[in-house]
């Protein structure tokens, strides 16, 4: 028996100058979690809204980061 959770995805965009070689330098990357029994937060299944809360949090968190080229981490 095969279960599938709904998926929330947010993308996350950076640009910037890569620290690697310093050109400029864009990136996308999809943040997701989903919605299920194993995805839980203080005892309760983490709802829509919280999971994009967390995964604003992490784009930010990532972008801050300054990722650079995907070729030069
Ligand atoms: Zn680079």
């Amino acid at each position: 028996m095969k279960t599938t959770f709904q998926k929330v995805e947010l993308t996350g965009r950076w640009s910037g100058k890569c620290p690697v070689c310093g050109k400029q330098a864009y990136r996308v990357k999809k943040f997701f979690q989903t919605i299920s029994p194993f995805n839980k937060l203080n005892g309760f299944v983490k709802t829509e809204g919280q999971i994009k809360v967390e995964l604003v949090g992490q784009i930010h968190e990532w972008a801050k980061s300054n990722p650079g080229h995907a070729k030069c981490e």
